[in-house]
C-alpha cells in the first residue's frame, strides 16, 4: 500500500514540479501541494527502504527551459525546508541549538517571486540567472537589466554574486491579469508565476513591460566583504546599492519569532507586493557553515508558510461556460463575499473531476480562495454543516448553449462542445479574434460581439470587414461617432502584420509567440498553407504537435475559403515586421549565436547587437560551446578567454562591419 502511495504521489509531485516551475503554470495549489510533499516525506520516515534518490523530497523541482544560455551556480541554489506552525518552529530551533546554542536569528519577509542570482565583475553587472534546478540555472541576463533596482555598476571591483528575489507587485499583476483575461489568454496563477513568466521571455522587450522589482537578501560570499553576520552583509550590499527589504529584523529566541510572524500575519495585506511566509535564518555565517546544508535546503534556515487567505460563502447555483475551443467549464455562484480586498459572485470549478473529488454541492457551504489576485476558486465544502437540502454534482452532457453532445477524450479532464457552429464558441472566437494580441480592433469588447452576433451581423470573423454603417447606427448604444471610430478601427486592422491573423484564427496550440515565429519564418499565408511537416521540421521551436494541428486548419475546405474571403476583403497576408530576406540568409551571420563583449568604438553594443539581429543571428550573453562568434572589443576580460578556450572564432569590430557589409 505505502509503495504504491509513494509511487503515486511521487508521479504527481514531479508532473506539479513542472507545470510549476517549467512551465510557469501549476494546476494545484501551493497548499495542495505541500500537503502532498509533506504526505511523501511522513511515508519515506517512516520507510527509509522507499525513498529514492530523485523522490521529489531531496530534488529541487525546477528545469532550465530551452532558448536560455545554461548557467553553472559556483554555489548551488537551494530550496528552503518548510514549517507551518509553531511546533515545526520550536523543533528547528531545538535542531539549531544543539549544534550552535548561541546563536541568534534574522527574520525576514518570504517575497513570492523568483530566485535570481546576479554576478558582477570590475564593478560592472555581468550575467544574471534563474535558480533552474539549483545547479544549473537560466541565463536572463538582458531581461534583468529591464529591472529598475538592480544596479549595473556597484562601488565593489571584486567579482561578487548576490541573490535575491525578483517580483511583481500586487498592482502590476492584478493589471496584467485583467489585460490577459480580456485578451482571452491564460491567467497567472500567482505572483511568483507572473514574475517568473516575465524574466524566462526570449524577448527582453516584454520583461521590460511587466514593471519587475527585486529584493537582495543573500551574499553567498559574505565572509570576504569582512561580514561576520548575515545581517551585516545585508547592510553591506545596501550601501553597494543593491534593494534589501527593509522589514528585516534580528531575534534573540524563537518566541521573538513567533511575535515577528504574528505581526506580518495581518501587515502583510498592506504591502504592496505579496508574501507567503517568513524566513528566519541564523544570523552568525560561522554557525551557519558550521550547521552546513542537505542536498535540497541550508540546515541554517526554515521558510514559514502562510495559510492562504480563505474565506467561506453558500454556493448558490453551478453553471456552465463554453470556450473558444467548446470546453466547457463549470462555475460556482456564490453569495457575494470579499475576498482579498474584492467582491465575488462567481468561482471556477475546473473540471468535473475537481468537483467529484471533492464532492461539492449546490447549497453548499464553501470555501473560496482567490487564485493569482483575480480568478477565485472553490476550495472545498463544509461537509459538517450540510443541512440536507444539497445537491449532488452531475456534469451535463448537452452543450448549453446549442445542445451538441458534448465530448470527454480518455486522458482528458475536460469536455468539449464539438459543434464549429456553436453560438458560444462562435462568440468567443469573434473576441478572440479582435482582442488586443490578435488584430486589436478597438471597440469590439464582448458586449459589442455579443451585441452585433445576436442581430445576426456577424456570423464569422470576415463578417466583422463587411460591416457598415447603415447596418450599425439603428443599434442600441450606437452613436455616429462610436460607429465611425469602430468602422475606422475595423479597417486599420486589414494592414495587420501576418501573425496577428494567424492568432486570431485560433488555430490549436498556435499562441501569439508561435503565430510571431511561423510569420516571420514563412513570411506569408500562402508559404504556410503550402508548408509540409518536412519544412515545419526547420524551425526547431515548432515540434510535430504544432506543425500537424497547423497542417491540419489548412486542409479543411471551409477554413481555406475563409482565408480566400479575408484576402478578397483586403486583409493584409504578409508579415511586415522586420525581414530576413534570401539575401541575408547568406549572410555570415545568419542563425548565428553571437556574443559581443568589451567595449566596442564605431558602434554601442545595443547598435551593434541590432544589426545583427537584423541579419537573423541570435545575441546571446555568455559564451558557450554554442557560440558561433565572440565579437571582441577593447578591454575584453572573461569572455575572450573562454571563446579562445573553446576553439570559437573571434572577430574585432572591424571585421564584424565588413561581414555585415558583405
Ligand atoms: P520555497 O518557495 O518554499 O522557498 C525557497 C525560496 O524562497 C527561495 O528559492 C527564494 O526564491 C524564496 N525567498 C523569498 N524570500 C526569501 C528570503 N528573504 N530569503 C530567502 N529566500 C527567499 O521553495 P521552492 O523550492 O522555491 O518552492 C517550493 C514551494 O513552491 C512549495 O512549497 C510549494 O508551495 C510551491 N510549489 C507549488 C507547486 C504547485 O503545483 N502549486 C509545485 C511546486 C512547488
Amino acid at each position: 500500500m505505502s509503495k504504491q502511495r509513494v509511487e503515486e504521489l511521487t508521479r504527481l509531485l514531479h508532473q506539479y514540479n513542472k507545470e510549476y516551475y517549467v512551465y510557469d503554470n501549476p494546476s494545484v495549489s501551493d497548499r495542495e501541494y505541500d500537503r502532498l510533499l509533506q504526505e511523501l516525506m511522513e511515508i519515506e520516515q517512516q520507510h527509509p527502504e522507499l525513498k529514492t534518490k530523485t523522490s521529489p523530497t531531496v530534488r529541487i523541482g525546477g528545469a532550465v527551459l530551452e532558448g536560455f544560455e545554461k548557467v553553472l551556480h559556483a554555489n548551488p541554489m537551494l530550496s528552503l525546508g518548510n514549517a507551518f506552525n509553531e511546533g515545526d518552529l520550536r523543533e528547528f530551533d531545538a535542531r539549531i541549538r544543539k549544534v550552535t546554542p548561541n546563536i541568534n536569528y534574522v527574520c525576514e519577509l518570504k517575497i513570492d517571486g523568483l530566485a535570481v542570482t546576479l554576478h558582477y565583475d570590475n564593478g560592472q553587472f555581468v550575467r544574471g540567472a534563474t535558480r533552474g534546478d539549483g545547479t544549473t540555472g537560466e541565463d536572463i541576463s538582458e531581461n534583468l537589466k529591464t529591472i529598475h533596482t538592480i544596479p549595473l555598476d556597484i562601488p565593489y571591483f571584486h567579482p561578487l554574486e548576490v541573490r535575491g528575489e525578483a517580483y511583481m507587485s500586487k498592482e502590476t499583476l492584478e493589471k496584467l491579469n485583467k489585460q490577459r483575461l480580456k485578451n482571452g489568454e491564460e491567467l497567472f496563477a500567482n505572483p511568483r508565476n507572473a514574475a517568473a513568466g516575465s524574466l524566462r521571455q526570449l524577448d527582453s522587450k516584454v520583461a521590460s513591460k511587466r514593471e519587475l522589482s527585486m529584493f537582495c537578501y543573500a551574499v553567498p560570499s559574505a565572509k570576504e566583504l569582512g561580514c561576520q553576520t548575515h545581517a551585516d552583509s545585508l547592510e553591506k550590499i545596501k550601501e553597494f546599492g543593491f534593494n534589501v527589504n527593509p522589514n528585516y529584523e534580528i531575534c534573540d529566541s524563537i518566541d521573538q519569532v513567533l511575535v515577528y510572524i504574528e505581526k506580518w500575519s495581518t501587515q502583510r495585506f498592506d504591502l504592496p507586493y505579496e508574501i507567503d511566509g517568513i524566513v528566519i535564518k541564523v544570523n552568525q555565517l560561522e554557525d551557519q557553515e558550521k550547521l552546513g546544508a542537505t542536498v535540497k535546503s541550508p540546515r541554517w534556515a526554515i521558510a514559514y508558510k502562510f495559510p492562504a487567505e480563505e474565506v467561506e460563502t453558500v454556493l448558490k447555483d453551478i453553471i456552465f461556460t463554453v470556450g473558444r475551443t467548446g470546453m466547457v467549464t463549470p462555475n460556482a455562484v456564490l453569495e457575494p463575499v470579499r475576498v482579498a480586498g474584492t467582491r465575488v459572485s462567481r468561482a471556477t470549478l475546473h473540471n468535473e473531476d475537481y468537483v467529484k473529488e471533492r464532492d461539492i454541492r449546490v447549497n453548499d457551504r464553501v470555501v473560496i480562495r482567490k487564485a493569482g489576485e483575480i480568478i477565485p476558486e472553490v476550495v472545498k465544502s463544509l461537509v459538517e454543516v450540510r443541512q440536507g437540502n444539497e445537491v449532488p454534482f452531475e456534469m451535463i452532457h448537452q452543450c448549453p448553449r446549442c445542445g451538441s453532445e458534448l465530448v470527454r477524450e480518455v486522458g482528458e479532464a475536460d469536455y468539449y462542445c464539438l459543434n464549429i457552429d456553436c453560438p458560444a464558441r462562435i462568440v468567443e472566437s469573434l473576441c478572440h479574434f479582435v482582442s488586443r494580441n490578435a488584430m486589436n480592433i478597438d471597440g469590439l469588447g464582448i458586449k459589442v460581439v455579443q451585441q452585433l452576433f445576436d442581430h445576426q451581423l456577424i456570423e464569422n470573423v470576415a463578417d466583422i470587414y463587411k460591416l457598415d454603417k447603415n447596418q450599425l447606427l439603428p443599434l442600441e448604444r450606437m452613436g455616429e461617432k462610436k460607429v465611425t471610430n469602430l468602422l475606422t478601427a475595423i479597417e486599420k486592422s486589414k494592414q495587420n502584420s501576418l501573425e496577428r491573423l494567424l492568432f486570431g484564427l485560433g488555430i490549436r496550440h498556435v499562441g501569439s509567440k508561435t503565430a510571431k515565429l511561423l510569420a516571420t519564418y514563412f513570411e506569408s499565408m500562402d508559404n504556410l498553407m503550402q508548408a509540409t511537416l518536412e519544412d515545419f521540421k526547420e524551425i526547431s521551436e515548432i515540434g510535430d504537435v504544432i506543425s500537424t494541428s497547423i497542417i491540419h486548419y489548412f486542409t479543411d475546405e471551409s477554413n481555406k475559403m475563409l482565408i480566400d474571403e479575408l484576402k478578397q476583403l483586403g486583409l493584409n497576408m504578409s508579415y511586415t515586421g522586420t525581414k530576413i530576406s534570401l539575401s541575408m540568409q547568406d549572410n555570415a551571420f545568419y542563425g548565428k549565436s553571437v556574443v559581443l563583449t568589451g567595449t566596442l568604438t564605431t558602434l554601442s553594443r545595443k547598435e551593434a547587437s541590432s544589426k545583427l539581429e537584423n541579419l537573423g543571428a541570435r545575441i546571446s550573453s555568455s559564451v558557450s560551446a554554442k557560440t558561433d562568434f565572440l565579437v571582441a572589443g577593447e578591454k575584453s576580460g572573461s569572455k575572450l578567454k573562454k571563446a579562445l578556450e573553446l576553439g570559437i572564432r573571434v572577430i574585432d569590430e572591424e571585421t564584424m562591419l565588413k561581414m555585415i557589409e558583405e
